[in-house]
């Protein structure tokens, strides 16, 4: 057990704060650039986030309110988020173990509402998910046939699986190096593993800092991972990085000038209307602001 105060990642002690939020700060390790969220929230603070409301939440574009959690409305970019994941499982059928077989094994561990689930199912792969939130997993179980797992990812038992995917979960566990640990115990040797998380030392994850999102979700996101940060924890427990991509979505305008007003609510709100006038607001497009990583990783051996 690492004394309170250094390092969980490297040990080191030279550790600083790097983004104070009040009750809540964002410490930085200087040696290794691993940050975490001080204190970390007790399991039932955690259980206070993950109910339905996670996602539709009505406070999330509410500026005065300092810590931000879960998603306006997820049931709403169901269609955008799909798009993107079909990219990403082509991404990972191309790097499956010998050539992509229907059938083969796929857990999604935290699967929210089974999103990525349904596109890897259409794809071919023998899907499976884990899932914290038990109203997440109720949800699931009435549109879906795939197995759901409700609990701690760490309490798992199943597998082995020839694919595993885990976008935007690992920030949000309590035990991210177990959890690791965890995926590489429940896939196949020469498996392939998909994980996304904010890149928390990219350039405009840096200079947006503390008004950024993924730093302000204060109830929910607990480390910060970087590319060498990432890819260290991930050989650690076995794996070979394979490729680092930068996670960019399909957005709407309007929605992403929303969200350009939450870290800046000046700058932002004229945007917003002069896309309004512009008649842009209903505008797709891909968008990459380089704050988000996905990785790539062959379970060895
Ligand atoms: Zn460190």
């Amino acid at each position: 057990m690492v004394p309170e105060g250094s390092c969980e990642f490297c040990g080191g002690e030279d550790v600083f704060v790097k983004y104070d939020f009040g009750i809540h700060k964002i410490h930085r390790c200087r040696t290794c650039t691993f940050m975490w969220l001080f204190p970390q929230p007790k399991g039932e603070e955690l259980d206070e986030v993950y109910g339905f409301d996670y996602y539709q939440n009505e406070k999330f574009f509410d500026n005065k309110n300092e810590s931000i959690y879960g998603y306006y409305d997820y049931m709403s970019e169901r269609y955008i988020k799909q798009q993107n994941y079909d990219q990403l499982i082509d991404n990972m059928i191309q790097l499956t173990h010998g050539p992509f077989r229907e059938g083969m094994s796929f857990l999604d561990a935290g699967c929210g509402l089974g999103y990525l689930m349904d596109v890897a199912h259409d794809k071919g792969f023998d899907v499976e998910g884990i899932e914290y939130n038990p109203a997440a997993a109720e949800r699931i179980a009435k549109k879906y046939t795939f197995p759901v797992f409700c609990g701690d990812l760490l309490s798992y038992e199943g597998g082995p699986f020839d694919a595993v995917a885990m976008l935007d979960v690992i920030e949000h566990l309590l035990d991210p190096f177990d959890s690791l640990a965890k995926i590489s115990a429940v896939m196949k040797p020469g498996g392939i593993f998909m994980v996304s998380t904010m890149d928390s030392d990219s350039l405009v994850s840096r200079i947006v800092g503390k008004r950024l999102e993924d730093f302000r979700r204060t109830r929910e996101h607990l480390y910060f991972f970087t590319r060498r940060t990432l890819t260290t924890a991930l050989e650690r427990q076995g794996f070979e990085v394979i490729r680092i991509d930068s996670y960019g979505l399909p957005i709407r305008m309007d929605f992403l000038m929303r969200r350009i007003k939450l870290a800046f609510p000046l700058l932002g709100g004229v945007a917003e209307r002069l896309m309004r006038w512009l008649h842009l607001s209903s505008l797709q497009f891909h968008f990459d602001p380089h704050t988000k990583m996905t990785v790539y990783a062959r379970k060895i051996g």
